[in-house]
């Protein structure tokens, strides 16, 4: 299995070198040379399995010979087991034919523990075998940040800085950051706002000695193999639904076009998925790009599903790259004209967008209603980006189940459910206790120089 990049001349590259690189060097992103498929008794086998057997069943096709198969069982059984569920991704019914798939299981409360916690694990085998060490960093307005901590802490191989804005996020993000104990974890709350944070980190990587003398790795979502660890609870919850026998429909609520690139990838490996709805909040320019045909950045508003509030949608660029019939200059030109205000999407490839997703927005009124509303209706408490899932999912209800995929546990968004519903969310038991834990922080200046001679002096 060979990984090409959207923009059609950066080197082809095997799994765990696409794992590790990130961002292609022509600017573009990773993505399999040709999507393996699943037949009809492969993807029916699946129905009932263990989840952490349909991640090998799913992965595998895709991983090449990167690990041997106990291996890699022994690395997909560590991520999973923090879960605090047996399920994982366990379904729940909303209505007679709607159902939310929860995702926030994980120890930080939100999906991207399923991709964070297993590329956690493949990165420290893959180094094991390399002898090499690593030096990650992120920025993060939250979420992303406490997941990539999580998965990395304590892992002997492995350095992992987090920038959040100082005073940006909520308590409970912070703390999730900020109270592990392990000695390769560094949360630096840095003075500026989110778009500083990752500014200063494209800095480190376009600094070419910095990055190479620290060893720099990623692991923001246009990691390849954060999407296709992704992948996997399409599979899981279709097939539990009566997939591949009948059609099943997911609703995503949507920033960075992450989570329904997955559902995407699922559909190309065979899986029968009708419909992809794009959910949004406010921010709406892949609502309004899908309806119009023009992908034009309008500013962010910062509203309560705050994981969603995104004006560049990074994983955008690989739909894109297949409708165009994976024309990596025609890519490259819409990225271009991208920094200079936006793109039309040229007809051949919005149709082919328009085949597979659909969309729908939610207002701030909307999402704290259908917060309410669904209490109301069914006693779920939704976190305000599932309620904008479910909002939109509303819209485009059919013969087939419909999925919302519930993307966050609603006590990490305490403030805005308890505003919208009257009830404050209580963390679940296993970490009631993040507010009695001692917090271990570093305050940094907004500055290069400065966070790049920090990064030296941590990891000696
Ligand atoms: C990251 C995130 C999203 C958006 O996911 P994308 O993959 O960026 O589209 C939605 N909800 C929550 C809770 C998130 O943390």
């Amino acid at each position: 299995m060979r990984y090409i990049s959207t923009r059609g001349t950066a080197p082809a590259l095997n799994f765990a070198e696409a794992m590790m690189t990130g961002l292609a060097r022509d600017g573009g992103l990773y993505v399999p040379e040709t999507v393996p498929t699943l037949s009809h008794d492969e993807i029916a086998a699946l129905a009932g399995l263990p989840y952490e057997e349909v991640v090998f069943r799913v992965m595998s096709p895709f991983i090449g010979d990167t690990f041997t198969e106990t291996e890699f069982r022994g690395l997909i059984a560590r991520a999973y087991e923090g879960f605090g569920h047996p399920a994982r991704a366990p379904l729940k019914q909303l209505a007679p034919n709607h159902f939310l798939l929860e995702l926030f299981h994980g120890p930080t409360l939100a999906f991207k523990d399923f991709a964070m916690q297993l590329i956690g694990q493949l990165m420290q085998a893959a180094l094991a075998k390399s002898g090499k060490r690593i030096t990650i960093v992120g920025a993060t307005s939250g979420d992303t940040g406490s997941a990539a901590i999580e998965a990395f802490r304590g892992l002997s191989n492995v350095d992992v800085f987090i920038l959040f804005p100082h005073g940006r996020v909520s308590e409970v993000q912070r703390r999730q950051m900020t109270t592990p104990v392990e000695a390769n974890v560094h949360a630096l709350a840095m003075d500026g706002d989110f778009d500083d944070c990752q500014a200063r980190v494209k800095d480190m990587f376009n600094d070419f000695a910095f990055r190479d003398g620290v060893g720099l790795a990623g692991v923001n979502s246009i990691n390849w193999a954060r999407v296709l660890a992704q992948v996997v609870y399409y599979f899981a919850a279709a097939t539990a639904l009566g997939a591949p026998h009948r059609k099943v429909s997911f609703t995503v609520p949507t920033g960075n076009f992450g989570d329904i690139y997955a559902g995407y990838i699922a559909r190309q490996m065979g899986l029968t998925i009708e419909t992809l709805v794009v959910a949004t909040n406010q921010n709406d320019i892949l609502h309004r790009a899908l309806t119009t045909g023009e992908y034009r950045p309008a500013g962010v508003t910062p509203s309560i599903s705050p994981s969603m509030d995104i004006q560049v949608s990074s994983n955008f660029e690989r739909a894109l790259f297949d409708a165009t019939g994976r024309d990596g200059a025609a890519v490259a030109a819409m990225m271009a004209d991208l920094k200079t205000g936006g793109f039309r999407i040229r007809q051949d490839a919005l149709g082919a967008l328009r085949a597979t997703f659909a969309s729908g927005r939610a207002s701030e009124d909307e999402t704290r209603q259908t917060i309410g509303r669904t209490l109301a209706a069914t006693g779920e408490l939704l976190c305000p980006h599932t309620a904008v899932g479910v909002k939109v999912a509303g819209e485009h209800l059919g013969a087939e189940p419909m999925v919302t995929l519930a993307t966050a546990h609603p006590a990490k968004f305490p403030d805005a459910v308890q505003a919208a519903s009257g009830i404050r969310p209580a963390l679940p038991p296993r970490m009631a206790d993040l507010f009695n834990r001692p917090e271990r922080v570093t305050r940094v200046p907004n500055d290069l120089t400065a966070l790049e001679d920090l990064v030296r002096s941590r990891i000696g």
